[in-house]
């Protein structure tokens, strides 16, 4: 498809694992069965959780697998200037505001209203700086979840052809999206998710910005990442909404799960990819391919990578063979 623009975007807390090399390959093979280019963002913004040196590790590993990409690579720890001028449009708008609640301010003001405290998930912001600060100095800067969200086409924004929202009920709006492999999905980002943060308290960046921004700048017109990212993506289609810029096609791969049935993460015990030799890396590629629905293939992985684009086209987007 002329004008595919599809990314890998690791977060550097560690090298390339198992669960992580099926997204790459997942995002590789679509925009080489799309005859697009491939990307990759170095998402380093939250500095705290960043392994020196993980960048170019992961570099290396995708390399050994045959996964080059098309550009050099863009780090968002370069990007600050652009996300700066995204929140500064964001405020102008109405869209974003300064919120002065700790944790803890959260925490009591859900109590005092019923809403005890979610185990193990975010708390759903209340809302209580939408209509200033009260006196209270400014920590982070949240997002504006709009209060009736009208329908994209019609409101003239988004040039996605999926993401539009449904008529609003008494809960409020259901924003609408469809992923490519899950089908049409919907989320009450207001009372699932609240005004969620863009600039932290820390002073870092939050994900949901940065990766609309960079997406929009880097003009992806798809994503492919994993399943556990599925749910950030109404939040991301508000914000590209609020930005006015276009909605990229969704596809959410599958997660590999570790031990304790959770996405396989380095915490709980996911071992870096081994690549360091040609079987090593094939026989990475052919695991996460398999997570993929793909079929075996024997190698090199040159021919396994040519084999696994047509199978991949087959599954995934059977109108242009
Ligand atoms: N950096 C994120 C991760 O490694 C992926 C972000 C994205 O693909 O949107 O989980």
């Amino acid at each position: 498809m002329a004008g595919y623009i599809g990314r890998f975007a690791p977060s550097t807390t560690g090298p390339l694992h198992a669960g992580s090399l099926v997204a790459a390959l997942a995002s590789w093979l679509d925009a080489r069965a799309h005859g697009g280019r491939w990307l990759v963002r170095i998402e380093d913004v939250d500095r705290p959780r960043c392994v020196p040196g993980a960048d170019r590790a992961i570099l290396a590993q995708l390399a050994a697998c045959g996964l080059l990409p098309d550009a050099p690579p863009l780090h968002q720890s370069q990007r600050g200037t652009r996300y700066r001028q995204a929140l500064d449009a964001l405020l102008a708008a109405g869209h974003a505001y300064p919120c002065g609640c700790s944790r803890r301010d959260i925490e009591t003001a859900l109590a005092k209203a019923g809403q005890p405290r979610p185990r193990g998930s975010e708390l759903v912001y209340p809302g209580t700086c939408r209509g200033g600060l009260q006196g209270k100095p400014a920590r982070a800067w949240r997002f504006r979840i709009p209060d009736s969200m009208p329908n994209g086409a019609a409101a003239g924004i988004s040039s996605s052809r999926h993401a539009t929202f449904s008529v609003a009920n008494d809960e409020g709006d259901e924003l609408d999206w469809f992923d490519r492999r899950l089908g049409s999905q919907r989320q009450n980002v207001a009372r699932e998710v609240g005004d969620f943060v863009l600039l932290r308290a820390d002073g870092l960046w939050a994900y949901q910005l940065a990766v609309v921004v960079d997406d929009a700048d880097q003009g992806v017109t798809d994503v492919v990442r994993g399943a556990d990212l599925a749910d950030n993506t109404p939040r991301q289609i508000l914000l590209q909404r609020a930005l006015q810029v276009p909605t990229p096609r969704y596809l959410h791969t599958p997660l590999v799960l570790g031990a304790n049935g959770e996405k396989l993460s380095k915490q709980n015990g996911a071992r870096a990819i081994e690549t360091g030799m040609p079987a090593a890396a094939h026989a990475a590629l052919a695991t996460a391919a398999a997570v993929l629905g793909l079929p075996p293939h024997a190698g090199p992985t040159a021919a396994a990578l040519a084999a696994w684009v047509d199978a991949w086209r087959a599954l995934y987007n059977p109108r242009s063979q």
